[in-house]
């Protein structure tokens, strides 16, 4: 797809070429992502040198509280014109959960209150739709687990876009509804994740539209580097020791990684030890398999699990997050559904957050890394939250507890009062 528009201002970009992972060629800063000669992912390049200029403390500290705080690393040419508001969410200490996972220090990066669609991917699809724009495209696309469908459908909407967003034909009713109601064209497939996103790589590459994770995903990958940005600064600009993270693809994975670097590399936090540890559901654990496994490739699987938004079996970045654990010295884990169910219940009492199935996985995972001391017990860990509760009510609708039904009479209230009387953390 040529550029039809030309808006760059060259003063605000800081791109300089998409560059293979593999090979290392360059190629112009299109909407393209895969090498021509060996099939490698393209990845952004900056100018880091500039970068490094304007890219000062001071400087984001002045900056309103988003993730477009730290622009310079975000890859559009000119200013952001979708999702002005998206990001720089909460980061909870988490000291009640902390006791109850067996943790001296414990912060949760909050992701639920994400605007405007409650999850992470309002980052990547911001910065995606972003850049869309700015390469003269006006209907976008995705294929998705369920919240990416909710934020390219909602962010389309709000900026005049048209969208079709595939997806799973069995997702969770909360995930399906939270993309109709902004008027997308919503693609149910009957198949899994993987053969969705297999038939929208032919659509892609027929139609011209800006595929958010397929032409457009090396723009797209690199929204999920604010999530690692915030951590730094909210914890005063230090890497925390440990950072606990879902994985579906594996690409936020590895953009927090890449986060990391790159604050380290601009002088932004000082060069640190740290680990980066993977987590997924025991029903679709393709990357975790491998890396306990102590593989650097995985074996795709068919996913069965309730953390559909997790559910690839064929994660486009899992090689490359197993390097990134690797590197870091990380550790991999997976939950059953019944510990993901644990995880939500913990996280919400503890914390009064309510997660998604996805939020279950990272809990429950860093119970199990806690436990078994790969994550030790007097240092400090970071978990990634990535989703809402509100939108998979159907996961934990029979393990969520009861409520007490009595008569509107005193004296049925003041004997349930002697029956139940308890605090969970
Ligand atoms: C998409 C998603 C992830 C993980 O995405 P990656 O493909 O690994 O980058 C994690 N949590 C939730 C809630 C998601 O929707
Ligand atoms: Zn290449």
């Amino acid at each position: 797809m040529k550029e039809k528009r030309n808006v760059m201002d060259k003063n605000e970009n800081f791109m300089k070429a998409l560059k293979c992972r593999e090979c290392g060629r360059e190629y112009p800063l299109a909407a393209t992502h895969v090498c021509e000669f060996d099939f490698g992912p393209l990845e952004v390049v900056y100018d880091y040198e500039r970068i490094k200029r304007t890219m000062t403390k001071a400087a984001i500290l002045s900056r309103p509280q988003t993730m477009w705080r730290y622009r310079e690393l975000l890859p559009i040419a000119g200013k952001p014109t979708v999702g002005f508001q998206v990001g720089y969410t909460p980061l909870v200490k988490a000291d009640r959960l902390a006791r109850r996972l067996g943790i001296r220090e414990l912060w949760i990066k909050n992701d639920t209150v994400n605007y405007p669609t409650l999850s992470f991917k309002d980052r990547v699809v911001s910065v995606a739709l972003s850049r869309a724009r700015e390469l003269g495209f006006t209907t976008v696309a995705c294929a998705s687990t369920g919240n990416l469908a909710n934020s390219v459908a909602a962010n389309a909407a709000a900026v005049g876009l048209k969208s079709y967003v595939f997806i799973p034909a069995d997702l969770e009713v909360g995930k399906i509804i939270n993309s109709l109601v902004y008027g997308a064209n919503v693609i149910g497939i009957k198949g899994h994740y993987d053969e969705v996103n297999r038939l929208c790589a032919e659509i892609a590459g027929k139609f011209g539209w800006a595929f958010v994770n397929v032409n457009m995903r090396p723009y797209y990958a690199e929204g999920s580097k604010s999530m690692g940005f915030e951590i730094i600064e909210q914890l005063d600009w230090v890497i925390p020791q440990h950072t606990v993270v879902c994985m579906a693809s594996g690409s936020l994975l590895t953009k927090i990684h890449k986060s990391y670097q790159e604050f380290i590399k601009l002088g932004l936090a000082p060069e640190a030890k740290y680990r980066v540890h993977g987590a997924q559901a025991t029903g679709c654990a393709p990357i975790s398999t491998a890396q306990k496994a102590g593989l650097d490739f995985f074996k795709p699987v068919k996913p069965n699990t309730i953390a559909k938004s997790l559910a690839i079996g064929t994660p486009a970045d899992g090689f490359y997050a197993l390097r990134v654990m690797k590197d870091t010295n990380g550790s991999c884990e997976d939950v059953t559904d019944d510990e993901i169910r644990e995880g939500i219940k913990w996280l919400a009492e503890c914390e009064g957050i309510f997660a998604e199935t996805a939020g279950g996985v990272t809990v429950g995972v860093a119970k199990k890394l806690i436990a078994s001391g790969k994550i030790p017990a007097n240092d400090s860990a970071v978990l990634c939250i990535t989703g809402n509760g509100l939108k998979t009510l159907d996961a934990v609708a029979g393990s969520a507890g009861r409520t007490h039904e009595i008569k509107p009479s005193l004296r049925e209230f003041e004997a349930l009062l002697d029956l139940e009387n308890k605090v969970n953390c």
